[in-house]
């Protein structure tokens, strides 16, 4: 039974940085070959993986929680118009103002007039995805406003004019000698005797965020949970400064995604211990910050929201992919998954990288969007980010499901069908009678031609090529099963036995 959603019949796909430049596999075939890149992940998402197998072991209820974390999602996704104006009213009450963007582009130009009003020309940034989504920094920047990130990999990324490669570490893909020479090249006043020790570059770029902390009017952040029973927005952060930013500053806007939603303080328990496990592997993340609106005298006292959707609502129609909106940002799945672990989160192009960003992108922008319809073939379907995902988000299954959306929609398309097309009816054919499967076998003999002498196939032809690029093909065996069981059935009964496994095989006709 499908549930009415109140959505439009046609969907709103979502804009910003949601789209690839190029596809997948000319983007991770380019990325493959940055071996030190490689290393850099290799090290990062093994340490923290260890981790969080590590904590997560120590929890007896561990799967009860993923499950709660898993139901309460789900039941917000069926629930999210009447938990939104539910958290409007109480958000509004509290001397907070809403907006609400349809797209990354109304986002801007909400956030950028709220800023203008102010009348600085400065702000200060807690780490936000949503920001990154909706490109805020770039935008804020045509618009003569300058935008501070404040947690020290988004600055490490900002600095080198880069971009995040991951959830949680976004500048996972760079190590300390290369963070050394971007603070000496781009943070003003960096000591030039400066060393690669962690704790000397934390130190440096402390000093470098204090003087913005102290002079900043304008704060901009994401959140990672709002609670719709008392209006409460929640950050959780492992550094501090994202606390500086939600409390120094006269204004604070927050942009989030409509998805960010939980019923109640309540089920704000099942996700604290969910998030920091999963993602840092700490069993509490040092900071939670978490405001109520205006308090008179303490804090912002210009406190503003956008409510963004930008594709959520077109991802929330698709039945199959709308688990992919319960994601809490954790970073799990990309910590296990080998494809992530060898192209970098800069292969998947958009904002969203590894399993997730697989699924996310593609189901926020539409599958028609060209460069995205290559991301759910980026997967091995190993199936490990399913089991890391603390609310237990389908991710192969949304994967082999957009992959079908991804084929339906280039039907009609083509006069003459594709080489895909052609060798997915040839195995639809074979595999669907024994004994034409049979029939093919017995040539595939043949193929010890191909092999050569050393008995390997080297370059084969059309799409399959693709195979053949970075590995060979042994040559197959003299002769298949089937022949060599039927050989070995015929000695058999010659000698007057009939084995169990035979007559089985003859009763079930394989
Ligand atoms: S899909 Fe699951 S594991 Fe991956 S980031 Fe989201 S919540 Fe974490």
């Amino acid at each position: 039974m499908s549930t009415f959603l109140g959505m439009p019949s046609l969907p709103v796909f979502g804009s910003g940085n949601l789209h690839a430049a190029e596809s997948f596999p000319k983007a991770a075939h380019r990325e493959l070959g940055n071996a030190q890149l490689r290393a850099n992940l290799g090290h990062a998402t093994h340490t923290i993986r260890d981790k969080r197998l590590q904590v997560v072991s120590e929890l007896p209820d561990w799967e009860q929680l993923r499950d709660a974390g898993s139901a309460i999602k789900e039941s917000v996704m069926a629930r999210l118009p009447e938990l939104l104006e539910q958290f409007e009213q109480n958000f509004t009450a509290r001397g907070g103002v809403i907006h609400w963007a349809r797209d990354a582009s109304e986002a801007n130009e909400i956030v950028a007039g709220l800023i203008r009003d102010t009348g600085e020309t400065e702000v200060v940034k807690v780490k936000s995805m949503a920001t990154q989504e909706i490109g805020l920094n770039e935008y804020l920047e045509e618009q003569g406003i300058a935008a501070f990130e404040t947690d020290l990999a988004e600055l490490i990324v900002q600095l080198d004019h880069d971009k995040p490669s991951h959830i949680l570490v976004p500048a996972i893909h760079k190590n300390r000698t290369e963070i050394r020479d971007i603070f000496l090249r781009e943070m003003p006043g960096a000591d030039p005797e400066l060393t690669d020790n962690p704790a000397v570059l934390a130190m440096a770029a402390r000093a470098h965020l204090r003087r913005k902390f102290l002079t900043a009017k304008v704060a901009v952040s994401g959140a990672n949970f709002a609670l719709a029973d008392s209006g409460t927005l929640a950050v959780v952060e492992s550094e501090g400064n994202g606390r500086m930013c939600l409390t120094l500053p006269e204004t604070l806007i927050t942009v989030m995604g409509v998805e960010k939603l939980l019923p109640s303080w309540q089920d704000l328990e099942v996700f604290m211990q969910l998030l920091p496990r999963s993602s840092t592997g700490e069993r509490m993340n040092p900071y939670t910050s978490l405001w109520t609106g205006v308090t008179e005298g303490d804090g912002p006292q210009n406190v503003h929201l956008v409510l963004l959707d930008n594709g959520r609502s077109a991802a929330l129609a698709d039945e199959m992919g709308r688990s992919a909106l319960h994601c809490i940002r954790c970073s799990a799945c990309m910590n296990v998954c080998p494809v992530y672990e060898r192209t970098g989160g800069h292969a998947y192009g958009s904002t969203y990288p590894g399993p997730i960003g697989a699924i996310l992108s593609p189901l926020l922008t539409g599958i028609e969007s060209e460069e995205n319809s290559s991301l759910p073939y980026a997967s091995s379907l190993c199936g490990a980010c399913y089991d890391a995902c603390p609310v237990k988000i389908n991710i192969p299954d949304i994967l082999v499901h957009l992959r079908s959306v991804d084929v339906d929609s280039q039907r009609g398309k083509k006069k003459l069908p594709s080489q895909m097309d052609v060798g997915m009816s040839a195995a639809s054919w074979a595999l669907s009678s024994g004994k034409r499967l049979g029939l093919l076998e017995r040539g595939l003999p043949l193929g010890r031609l191909a092999a050569g002498r050393d008995k390997k196939i080297k370059k084969l032809p059309g799409i399959a090529a693709g195979w053949t690029q970075s590995r060979d093909i042994p040559a197959p065996p003299a002769q298949s099963f089937r022949n060599w069981w039927a050989k070995e059935r015929q000695g058999a009964e010659q000698h007057g036995g009939k084995t169990q496994d035979t007559t089985q095989n003859e009763e079930t006709g394989a």
